[in-house]
């Protein structure tokens, strides 16, 4: 990371200016005085600018470590068929439309795979558009279908 390297630099360069400051005849040298007030007004503005770009890139690793925990907690739940993940139903049956295994093995996503409205007999990943010939493409509905006799 980094900004933090770049903090702390920059808070290094703001004390050091604080130092000097210190060491400067303030009766008798005004304008070094104000010259060092100056350039520790810029350094802490720097400072500033760096510690709220680490809150946005905390933020968005928070978020990304949200998402991977979800996806850790649904692949508990997850059952895998001809080498696509779906869902576990109760009774330990695959559910609904399988997950993409690209992003999964990429990423760490679990993202479903929709009908792809390119080929019918595709389905597609709304996230990286890869397609897959999935023979069963939603357990659930299958199982909600009447037998034909
Ligand atoms: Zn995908």
């Amino acid at each position: 990371m980094d900004t933090l390297v770049d903090g702390i630099a920059a808070i290094a360069a703001s004390l050091e200016v604080l130092k000097e400051m210190n060491e400067i005849d303030q009766e008798s040298d005004l304008p070094s005085v104000k010259l060092k007030i100056a350039e520790l007004t810029t350094a802490l503005a720097s400072v500033q600018v760096i510690l709220a770009t680490t809150q946005q890139e905390i933020a968005s690793k928070d978020e990304t470590i949200l998402t991977l925990q979800q996806n850790l907690e649904r692949q508990k739940t997850t059952i895998e068929r001809e080498g696509f993940l779906y869902d576990q139903a109760s009774d330990g049956s695959p559910e609904g439309a399988p997950y993409c295994p690209r992003c999964h093995q990429k990423d760490g996503v679990m993202m479903r795979l929709t009908e792809s409205e390119r080929d019918e007999f595709r389905m597609e990943c709304p996230e990286c558009k890869a397609t897959y010939a999935v023979v069963a493409r939603s357990y659930a509905e299958q199982r909600d279908k009447p037998a034909i006799i």
